[in-house]
């Protein structure tokens, strides 16, 4: 499943290929890849045809590009803002690929555009839990937000992310820290690896209740949150050169060895003992028990 980085990705790809070309033809290849826009495929092409697309923007995993409206439209002052937004589920990609090349086996959407660059977009989802659709975007938001992701939080690479406010609410939920970072309105991007890495360079159990973090240790598991984060940008940095705007779960970090997730048994590499998995709100948790012990159970 595709995580921030792998996502940040895909949206750098967007960013150099696809913001400001205009569209010039939609093909919906599969409806269930377009099911979120309630108007349903042929309307979700007429709104997007011959309109310019804008700057890309993320939050948490959710993709955007503002739609423009076009320039001598009469009432564009006073429409409401358009987005097109993009949610890769399990195993969604987004492609540039040259026109012609042959289609993808679960290719679902195609945009073509009206300029001379040889490229088109390519909506590919094998098991189309992902899609795409048309949203109206918060009124005055400067970034285009689209409305029904407006309750989502901002994720930690984000230079609006508010490291106070994030420890505020952690304080003020009876919930424990490995929920806590999965819950997208608290703070979005932060996968089940992710966490794991984070909780295991942080010294922190999973289980840990967040109303007795201290502000220090808020800190530090920001600090290795970003650190997991940045390092997976990098890894999947390779690919922000080539024209394949690419993403399926499977970027460079992966090849990269973890220091938790997928180690059940093995060494820990901070101290040797056999690291844990734990079956954990249907997935799993890997730790350390020595680096991370459990909380005492209440009494
Ligand atoms: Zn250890």
């Amino acid at each position: 499943m595709p995580e921030l980085p792998e996502v940040e990705v895909v949206r750098t790809g967007l960013e150099r290929w696809v913001c400001g070309r205009t569209v010039a033809a939609v093909e919906v290849l599969h409806p269930r890849a377009v099911r979120r826009h309630l108007a349903g495929p042929d309307d979700f092409a007429a709104q997007l045809t011959g309109h310019r697309l804008g700057t890309a923007h993320r939050r948490g995993k959710y993709l955007w590009l503002p739609v423009e409206p076009p320039v001598h439209s009469p009432d564009s002052a006073a429409a409401p803002g358009r987005a097109v937004l993009a949610h890769l589920g399990m195993s969604g990609q987004l492609l540039v690929q040259p026109q012609g090349s042959p289609d993808e086996k679960h290719l679902r959407i195609r945009f073509r555009f009206a300029d001379a660059e040889a490229t088109e977009l390519r909506f590919v989802d094998q098991r189309t839990f992902g899609g795409l659709s048309l949203h109206d975007t918060v009124p005055g938001d400067p970034d285009g937000l689209p409305d029904v992701i407006a309750h989502i939080a901002r994720d930690p690479l984000d230079p609006a992310f508010d490291d106070d406010a994030f420890h505020a609410a952690l304080r003020r939920r009876r919930t424990t820290v490995k929920r806590a970072l999965l819950d997208q309105s608290l703070i979005s991007g932060v996968g089940n690896i992710y966490a794991d890495e984070a909780l295991w360079r942080t010294r922190l159990h999973y289980d840990r209740p967040t109303a007795g973090l201290t502000r220090p240790r808020t800190a530090e598991l920001l600090l290795h949150i970003r650190e997991v984060m940045n390092e997976a940008l990098a890894a999947g940095g390779t690919s922000f050169d080539s024209l394949y705007v690419n993403v399926n779960g499977e970027s460079g970090y992966f090849d990269r060895s973890l220091d938790a997730y997928g180690r059940e048994d093995e060494p820990c590499r901070r101290c040797g003992t056999p690291m844990r998995r734990r079956p954990w709100m249907n997935r799993s948790s890997y730790f350390c028990p020595r680096c991370q012990p459990a909380p005492r159970p209440a009494r």
